[in-house]
């Protein structure tokens, strides 16, 4: 991508009302501009994070199982009646009426929506179990939207749904969706930890949030410093077979967020040097609900007895648009952004110290041309702004590497390469930029 024909519109000041450092540079690196409290228009460059976010999130939920499909983001009214949630849920839903009158809403969630969907074409418990999701915008009208992305009205989530027969085969869903969610935040560079979370009237052990440690966080988080280096489960991870033992290893050492925080227990069973009293980002939240919705809206299948019995559910968030504040908080230095390669809006950004230089023009043209034929992301700037604002835009976006080409550096068939994660500077002769870049590009974009 030419730099010329993007749309990149950066901030040279700090916004006054940006609070925190996610969200100061999502605004002055040009990733969103604000349309109104906590709603924001994804602009081409935060746009292209969002988007690999998504699908990584995607990737992992249909490695473990979990079917996708789309639901609208508008929603009758009636559905929630059923399940008695309509006015239950207050002013946090956007209520809406059409031209007949009718009473929609702005979906904060999707159970009733897919409950009505599954009862409609399930009968039997031999089509169980089932895994759907979808990625789609959810409307909560938060009292306080704040921090950006991190907390808006309209956000983008990832919402997976399991239906299963009884509860030992719902736990084996849930335990399905804690190891994909361990393996989605940590192909993303991002170490979550699994913490106990209310399961509210439910009870019961099965409902976590995976929680991202910064100081910024908006969650008091209680856990033994253990977890922090727990390693996520790989590749070969197998999904139908017994996931237990890692969960068992995961929920072995204390964690939990403020609402279930018990200071005996923490004290009792975490060694004082362990313990880790944080703040914390929730990044996801997976949670069984039993038959809350299927009992109250008849989603019954036949049980092996033939009896029919209510479907038994889980339910389970991404804060996918979360998540690019998240990746932020964790990963940037004063000069601006600092992308994990998997996330990246661009793997490379390629400068021209000299625009209109023929020999400049040329070595770039060729670099730019083999990256992309490499198939390594470039974004070229090729515009006149001097080299100092150049740099300086660079670092700000930060893309994870950058190639740095001009006419004095060219006389010594000499270019440089900066590693933007340390500053790191290499220079080496043209002929081998390309195949040097696409090799740790490469690289870091594995995962196990
Ligand atoms: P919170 O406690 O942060 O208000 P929640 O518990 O209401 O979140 P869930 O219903 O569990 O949220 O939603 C699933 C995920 O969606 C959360 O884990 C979070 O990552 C994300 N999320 C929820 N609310 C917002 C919001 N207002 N803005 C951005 N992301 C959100
Ligand atoms: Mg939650």
């Amino acid at each position: 991508m030419r730099l010329s024909r993007f749309y990149l519109p950066v901030l040279k000041e700090t916004p006054s009302d940006a609070q925190i450092v996610s969200h100061q540079l999502m605004l002055r690196a040009g990733m969103v501009r604000q349309q109104g409290a906590g709603i924001y228009a994804w602009l081409p460059l935060g746009f292209r994070v969002l988007k690999k976010i998504e699908q990584i999130v995607r990737e992992e939920q249909d490695r473990a199982g979990a079917v996708e499909m789309l639901m609208p983001t508008i929603q009758p009214a009636d559905l929630w009646r059923e399940s008695g949630r309509y006015d239950a849920y207050g002013k946090e839903m956007l209520r809406i009426k059409d031209r007949a009158d009718r009473e929609m809403l702005f979906g904060p969630t999707n159970e009733e929506m897919i409950t009505e969907i599954f009862r409609a074409g399930v009968r039997s418990y031999k089509d169980l179990p089932k895994m759907l999701y979808h990625i789609q915008w959810k409307f909560r009208d938060e009292i306080r939207p704040r921090f950006g992305v991190m907390r808006g009205r309209e956000f983008l989530m990832k919402d997976t749904y399991s239906f299963d027969v009884d509860e030992a085969a719902a736990r084996r869903s849930y335990n399905k969706m804690f190891v994909a969610y361990l393996r989605t935040f940590a192909r993303m560079g991002l170490r979550s930890i699994p913490m106990r979370a209310d399961t509210g009237p439910i009870g019961g052990d099965l409902s976590h949030e995976f929680i991202v440690l910064a100081d910024t966080g908006e969650s008091a988080v209680f856990c033994d410093r253990g977890l922090i280096d727990m390693e996520s489960p790989g590749k070969d991870v197998d999904f139908e077979g017994d996931l237990q033992p890692i969960i068992d290893q995961f929920t072995s050492l204390y964690a939990a967020t403020e609402e279930k925080h018990d200071a005996a227990e923490f004290e009792t069973s975490v060694a004082t040097g362990d313990r880790l009293e944080a703040r914390g980002i929730e990044v996801g939240h997976i949670f069984f609900f039993g038959d809350k919705y299927s009992t109250a809206m008849k989603a019954l299948v036949a049980g092996p007895e033939g009896k029919d019995v209510p479907v038994q559910m889980g339910s389970y968030g991404v804060g996918v648009s979360r998540l690019t504040g998240a990746l932020i908080e964790a990963y940037h230095d004063d000069a601006g952004c600092k992308w994990p390669m998997a996330v990246a809006p661009f793997h490379v950004g390629l400068i021209s110290l000299r625009p209109g230089d023929a020999a400049t023009d040329k070595a770039c043209a060729a670099i730019y041309d083999g990256l992309e034929a490499a198939g390594v992301e470039v974004l070229y700037d090729e515009t006149r702004a001097r080299p100092g604002e150049k740099f300086a835009r660079m670092d700000l976006i930060g893309l994870p590497y950058q190639v740095v080409i001009g006419p004095r550096g060219l006389e010594n068939d000499e270019i440089e390469v900066k590693r933007r994660a340390d500053g790191e500077r290499q220079t080496m002769q043209a002929e081998k930029v390309v195949e040097h870049i696409a090799a740790v590009v490469k690289a870091e974009l594995r995962y196990s």
